[in-house]
Formats: structure tokens, sequence, C-alpha cells
């Protein structure tokens, strides 16, 4: 999405098929995921994907603020996605923008559909996903570190939700976009998948692609989130297999 840094067109796609960086049309950037690297918050977790570099921190349930947002049922999931402003080439404006709002509402609505919220009532489960280095594909990667995040907490969901985004690039369909791919491209779709019911939770679209590409997509996407599903949950097991004096000793 966005054409931001446009200059001229390069290449998506040479003649044997490779991308851009040398990966094929279903390979992913590498993914590093490190489970709570924090002290301070109740559960948080560090996500490299490519170039994006994504930390996310939970709080909660605790109480809600502002009051008026309390719901009497369930724990309202509060959802903050920030840029830094060195994250991108050229200095982003600190602050709040439509993108983040936009970005913050669909995190939090997909995570709204696995967190079991109504264990928790009149309390809020914030949680806070700040962008230091961006290079598309930012919304998935603050996805995945939140919800890694939210299992560091504690907090009990029905799954992780694993997501990607794919996207068409020089006429082909292609897994997990960066940002030249994301500028010049045909199509971005970022998806998240609940593995366990196969559910997706958030699916967003920019660009064209005709129906038999998009069900191409679809497969490509769910396929991607199936493998990053295990690399969260092998952060999650390498993190709860650390030794207490280690962890100590780490203090
Ligand atoms: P996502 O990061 O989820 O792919 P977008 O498609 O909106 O979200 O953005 C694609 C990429 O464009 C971002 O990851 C980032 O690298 C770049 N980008 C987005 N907003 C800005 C901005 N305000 N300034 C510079 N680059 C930006």
């Amino acid at each position: 999405m966005g054409n931001i840094g446009a200059k001229e067109v390069p290449t998506l796609l040479d003649a044997e098929g490779r991308r851009i960086d040398g990966r094929r049309l279903d390979e992913l950037r590498p993914i590093q995921i490190r489970a709570g690297p924090l002290r301070q918050a109740d559960g948080s977790a560090f996500v490299e994907w490519g170039a994006n570099k994504v930390m996310a921190a939970v709080y909660g349930p605790r109480e809600v603020h502002p009051r008026h947002l309390q719901q009497n049922t369930k724990a309202v999931i509060q959802c903050r996605y920030n840029m830094a402003a060195f994250s991108v080439d050229e200095r982003k404006r600190p602050g709040i923008d439509r993108r983040s709002q936009e970005i913050s509402k669909v995190i939090a609505e997909a995570l709204d559909s696995v967190v079991f919220a109504e264990e928790f009532p009149r309390t809020s489960i914030d949680v806070y996903i700040e962008v230091l280095q961006a290079n598309a594909g930012t919304r998935c990667a603050g996805l995945v570190a939140a919800s890694v995040a939210l299992a560091d907490a504690g907090i009990p969901m029905a799954d992780l939700l694993p997501a990607v985004a794919v996207g068409k690039v020089g006429g082909a369909i292609a897994l997990d976009l960066k940002k030249e791919e994301d500028n010049f491209g045909e199509a971005d779709l970022p998806m998240a998948l609940v593995p366990q019911s196969g559910r997706l939770v958030l699916l967003q679209m920019e660009g064209h692609m005709t129906e038999p590409e998009l069900a191409q997509a679809l497969d490509l996407g769910v396929g991607g989130c199936r493998v990053i599903y295990e690399k969260m949950k092998a952060a999650l097991r390498e993190r709860y297999s650390v030794a207490p004096a280690a962890e100590e000793a780490a203090a």
C-alpha cells in the first residue's frame, strides 16, 4: 500500500521467477520471535521479520481507562500500534495518524476473536505495538508479536494468531511482500489465521487480482501462517524452558 519513497519501478520478478531479494514466490522472509524480552510488562514479544523489527507489550487484565469503555460482560481489548519516527527511510511524523488508528483497530478486533475476554469482565487488556523498523507487513508482524505477548502474559486464548501479507508482484501471487513489492506490486493482502479452526480473522486487500488469483493468494497465505504458527509456539516453548536461575542472572 502507499507509494511512499516511490522512485523508478524496479523489476519485481526475474526470468527465473526470483524476487527482488532472491526469494521464490512461496518463500517467507527470515523470522525470529522472542517471547518475554521486557521485564516491566505483563507479557511481551519481539519479532524480527525480514527488515521489520516490532516489539509488543501487554498489560492486564487491569482497570479500564478511559472508564466509559468498560464492558460489564467482558474485557475490552485496547491496542495501540505505533511506528517510531526512525522506523522508515524518511523520518515519520511522530504521533497517531489515520493509518495507525486503522491498524490498531483491525489488530484489536482480530485479537478479540481469540482472547477469552468473558473471563475478565469490567477490565482492559492493553496491547502496545511499537514498530522500530518498518519494511512492509508491519501489521502482520505486530499481530504476531501481540499474540505471543498475550500468551506470555498468561491471558487465556483459543489460539495464537499467525499473520502474513500475500500479494501480486510482476503478475504473480507472492508470499510475504517486502517494501518494494508492497510499493510497486499490483496487490497487497494481509491476513491472520486461527490455525486450529481455519478461520480468517483479518483480511484486507489493496490493489487488484482476479478471483482465481485470490483463491491462490488465500492458499499461499494460509500455508505461510501455518509456518509462522510453529515459530510462535517454539518461541513460547523456549521462553518457558529457561531455567529460573538463568533468568535471575539476566535480571
Ligand atoms: P504494513 O506495514 O502492514 O504493510 P502498509 O501497507 O500501510 O502497512 O505500509 C507498508 C509499508 O510502507 C510499511 O511497512 C512501511 O515500510 C511503509 N510506510 C508506511 N507508512 C509510512 C510513512 N508514514 N512513512 C514512510 N514509510 C511508511
